[in-house]
């Protein structure tokens, strides 16, 4: 486990870009954390680095966004919503994880239904614009 303190936004994007340029299609990325910890914006560095020139916004009131990245497609999931997948709406979050890197906010109500992630990342609150991010890889 490696757990990393970021100082602004700009930081935890730059973290999340070196993640991402260890990522391959395939790969699963679960970013869990309270409202404002920053999932979105960690995302979005991810997305930054992995060619995704698309505004990266937050997906809360739609199931995702399927964005072209320069190695493949990126999806950016967030189950807010959910607080479990039925096999229906499974059926309709699987087409984002075919051939894809996927990012997933709040996925505590996919346990043991999404496909098995590659990093688990958590972040928190430290005051101000200060996160502790934790990464681990699975
Ligand atoms: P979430 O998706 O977890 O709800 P967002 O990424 O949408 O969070 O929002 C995080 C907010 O906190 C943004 O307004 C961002 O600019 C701000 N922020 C301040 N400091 C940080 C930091 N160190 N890392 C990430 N976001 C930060
Ligand atoms: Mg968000």
């Amino acid at each position: 486990m490696e757990q990393t303190e970021t100082g602004s936004p700009e930081e935890t994007e730059a973290l999340a870009a070196r993640l991402a340029r260890t990522l391959a299609p395939g790969d699963v990325v679960t970013v869990a954390g309270e409202l404002g910890a920053g999932k979105t914006t960690f995302v979005r560095g991810a997305c930054s680095a992995l060619g995704v020139r698309e505004r990266v916004t937050s997906p809360t009131y739609t199931i995702g966004h399927r964005y072209h990245g320069v190695g493949g497609d990126v999806s950016h999931l967030d189950l807010y919503r959910f607080s479990a997948i039925s096999a229906a709406e499974w059926g309709d979050l699987e087409p984002y994880f075919d051939g894809t890197i996927a990012f997933v906010e709040w996925p505590e109500a996919g346990a043991g239904v999404l496909p098995a992630p590659r990093y688990v990342v958590r972040m928190r609150h430290a005051g101000d614009a200060h996160r502790v991010i934790e990464i681990d890889e699975c």
